[in-house]
């Protein structure tokens, strides 16, 4: 049986409804629309230009846009 393959999947889908749970709690919006509207979950701007790659990879997996990124996150060379 595939039992292994079942709860890998079963995990990532845990770990989504946890982001929604999260984002619904503290910003009142859903991360999985915000991502998929390319809208940010903090603010609701929209979110589709970044200045660089990594703020456009902290996107797909935070769903919030470069300014509320930077307000967030310290800068490394800060
Ligand atoms: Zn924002």
């Amino acid at each position: 049986m595939n039992t292994k393959f079942n709860s890998v999947e079963k995990t990532s889908i845990n770990v989504n409804n946890i982001k929604d749970v999260v984002s619904m709690k503290l910003f009142d919006r859903s991360f999985t629309l915000a991502q998929s509207a390319k809208s940010c979950v903090v603010c609701g701007k929209q979110a589709e230009s970044f200045s660089c790659e990594r703020a456009a990879i902290e996107f797909k997996m935070s769903a919030m846009c470069e300014p509320c990124q930077n307000e967030v996150f310290e800068p490394i060379d800060g």
